[in-house]
């Protein structure tokens, strides 16, 4: 590790520490390291060759139409049953029990931050572990998209089943969107990290930031990197294992 990036760090760490209402903020890039690929990555999903671009499959019309295709594409590249969490997720986890940390707002949809503990989790994008029939309502586990063979119909009804993920062309829950400002504009220091900050409203929501301490840590360089008093370049995973390893040395 440079010099410079030790420095960065251990600000870092020397922010967290002086913290009681620290808000994360962050995206696909936070579960990379759990073997779940993001989208803009050179590595990520919108490098993939498929039939249709990614971003027209994922969207509302795409499932209306050809909901078929759409399983297809959901279960082989947006299901990962078996990922675990990662030193992120633990290390936001771990902040939070220690009354640091107020909330994690995440564009995932993995379910991996509950999964490592945390508590306050506001999930913009929904979540593939929630599954509604979209006649009856009726609620089914990720273990019945996934065991279905196709289409994912409801035992109960017949229609067609969907996954509670906010899909383009469909709006945020205005309840989650409403708590994340609420918490942001509070927030003593906010970390964003694992984002490429494109996908809109979410990416709008740093703006409601008031306060002096906005890290930025991202794997590339983002259009905001400028706006944040602390950015740092590298792998969240990592970057936050060595906050902890500073930390548990600290008298
Ligand atoms: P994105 O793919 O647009 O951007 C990911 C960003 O994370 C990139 O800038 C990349 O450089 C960075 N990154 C990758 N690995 C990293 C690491 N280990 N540490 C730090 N940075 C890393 O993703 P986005 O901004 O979250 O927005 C796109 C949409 O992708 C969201 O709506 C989300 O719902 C969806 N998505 C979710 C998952 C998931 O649930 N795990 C996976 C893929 C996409």
């Amino acid at each position: 590790m440079g010099e410079q990036q030790e420095t960065l760090i251990a600000r870092l760490s020397e922010w967290i520490q002086e913290s009681s209402k620290i808000v994360f903020f962050g995206g696909a890039g936070v579960s990379t390291e759990s073997g779940i690929p993001d989208f803009r990555s050179q590595d990520g999903l919108y490098h993939t060759k498929y039939r249709y671009p990614p971003e027209m499959i994922i969207s509302h019309s795409f499932f209306v139409r050809n909901p078929e295709e759409f399983y297809r594409f959901y279960k082989d590249r947006m299901l990962y049953p078996d990922a675990e969490p990662n030193d992120a997720h633990k290390a936001l986890a771990a902040w939070e029990a220690e009354g640091r940390l107020r909330s994690v707002i995440t564009q995932n949809i993995d379910g991996l931050h509950q999964k490592a503990g945390s508590r306050r989790v506001l999930e913009l994008h929904g979540s593939v572990l929630r599954n509604y029939c979209t006649r009856c309502k009726k609620a089914f586990p990720l273990e019945y998209v996934m065991q279905a063979e196709g289409i994912p119909c409801c035992d109960a009804c017949g229609a067609i089943v969907k996954p509670d993920v906010v899909l383009y062309e469909e709006s945020l829950d205005d309840r989650i969107l409403r708590e994340a400002v609420r918490d942001i504009s509070e927030a003593d220091m906010l970390i964003v990290g694992g984002t490429s900050l494109v996908v809109y409203p979410a990416a709008g929501l740093i703006d409601y930031y008031r306060g002096k301490r906005l890290v930025l840590i991202n794997k590339d360089e983002t259009a905001r990197d400028s706006a944040a008093d602390l950015c740092i370049h590298g792998k969240i995973g990592e970057v936050f294992r060595q906050v902890r390893e500073q930390e548990s040395r600290r008298p």
